[in-house]
C-alpha cells in the first residue's frame, strides 16, 4: 500500500506495508501510483512491459528514455522490499479482533471544576455541561481496582490526572498515587501516573510530589502572551500567562527539559501559530506540543476549510 504526497517541494512516498519513506523526483513520484495498479493487475515487474504498459495508460511529459530510468528505479526499491511490501499481517487480523481485550489505561477526571474559563474549552470549564464536583478517593481508588482487575498480565499502566484542573483535587491525587503505588508489588504491576495541569495552582510542594511520582505532565499554555490570555483568561477575564510561565519554566527545567511538554491549542485568532511555537521555544521549553482547536463552526475562533492553506504553510 502506498501514501504519497507532496510538501515543501518534497515528493515523499510512504510505503506503508515496510514502513519505508522516500523522496523521490517528480516522474519516479508519477509513475509509482500507477505501477502499483499495473502489478495489482497481474502485470510483470519487467522495465521493458512496465513502460509500454504506461506510456498506453496515460499521456506523460517524459521519454521513453525517462520512464525506463525511473522504472529501473522503482523495480530495484520493489526487489529491496521497500515499495509495493507485501501486508503480512492481512491473514491475522481476524484473529487479532478476536483476541481478548484488557484494560490498560484511565483517563481520571479527578476534577470538575476549573479556575480558568478558557474559551475553547470542551470541558466548559472543567464542569462537563454538569454540576462542578471533585472525585472522591473512595471513587478513584475502585478506579484503580477496576484497572489492576482488568488488565490480565499486563504489567505497565498508565492513569492520567486530568479535569477540569486536577489540582483542585490535590490531596486526592497523591492519596489515589499512594494507593496506587500499594497495589504494585502484590499485583504484580507497575503505574505510569501522569498530570495535565493549566498551572495556577503549580507550587513547589506539588513540583517535588510531581517530579518523584508522575512519568510525564502536560503544561497548558498556547504560546505568546496575546495568543494565551485571549483564549485562556480566569472567570474575571485576567490573562494566565504571567502567573504560568516562571511555574513552567521552573517545572521543565528540574525534570532536565523532559518528561513533560507544554502543550498549546491554535485557533481561528493565531493563524501563525508557528510565532507561538517559536515563542515557547524562546522561553527555554524544549517539548512543545501545539494542535488545531476542536470546536463548533459557529463559534468565531473555529478554524475553516478557507485557513488549510496558510495553516499547511505554518506547519511546513
Ligand atoms: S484549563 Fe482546561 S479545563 Fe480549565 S477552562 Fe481551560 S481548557 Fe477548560
Amino acid at each position: 500500500m502506498i501514501h504519497q504526497y507532496k510538501s515543501n517541494g518534497y515528493n515523499i512516498v510512504l510505503d506503508v506495508n515496510s514502513g519505508a519513506v522516500h523522496v523521490v523526483d517528480d516522474i519516479v513520484y508519477d509513475l509509482i501510483k500507477i505501477v502499483e495498479e499495473l502489478l495489482k493487475n497481474g502485470a510483470p515487474d519487467d522495465s521493458g512491459y512496465l513502460a509500454q504498459a504506461v506510456a498506453d495508460r496515460k499521456a506523460l511529459s517524459y521519454t521513453k528514455e525517462e520512464i525506463e530510468e525511473a522504472l529501473e528505479e522503482i523495480l530495484a526499491l520493489k526487489a529491496e522490499g521497500i515499495l509495493y511490501a507485501p501486508d503480512i499481517y492481512e491473514k491475522y487480523i481476524g484473529d487479532f479482533k478476536k483476541r481478548e481485550t484488557v484494560v490498560k489505561a484511565l483517563c481520571l477526571h479527578i476534577a470538575h471544576d476549573c479556575n480558568l474559563a478558557c474559551k475553547y474549552c470542551f470541558a466548559e470549564e472543567g464542569e462537563y455541561h454538569g454540576r462542578r464536583a471533585l472525585m472522591s478517593f473512595e471513587t478513584g481508588k475502585k478506579a484503580l481496582d477496576f484497572l489492576v482487575a482488568n488488565s490480565g498480565n499486563r504489567v505497565n499502566l498508565e492513569v492520567d490526572f486530568f479535569g477540569g484542573e486536577p489540582l483542585m483535587n490535590w490531596k486526592v491525587v497523591k492519596e489515589l498515587v499512594a494507593y496506587g503505588r500499594s497495589l504494585e508489588e502484590p499485583n504484580h504491576k507497575k503505574f505510569r501516573f501522569t498530570l495535565t495541569t493549566n498551572g495556577v495552582l503549580l507550587n513547589d510542594e506539588v513540583m517535588e510530589f510531581v517530579n518523584k511520582e508522575m512519568s510525564n505532565v502536560v503544561l497548558s499554555i498556547d504560546g505568546r502572551k496575546s495568543t494565551n490570555d485571549r483564549m485562556r483568561p480566569h472567570r474575571g477575564g485576567q490573562g494566565s500567562y504571567d502567573e504560568i510561565v516562571p511555574k513552567f519554566q521552573k517545572l521543565a527545567a528540574s525534570r532536565d527539559q523532559m518528561n513533560y511538554y507544554v502543550r498549546g491549542t491554535f485557533t481561528r485568532n493565531n493563524p501563525d501559530f508557528s510565532e507561538d511555537v517559536a515563542h515557547l521555544a524562546d522561553l527555554g521549553f524544549e517539548q512543545i506540543s501545539v494542535e488545531p482547536v476542536v470546536a463548533k463552526p459557529e463559534e468565531e475562533y473555529a478554524l475553516r476549510e478557507e485557513d488549510l492553506d496558510k495553516l499547511f504553510a505554518e506547519y511546513d
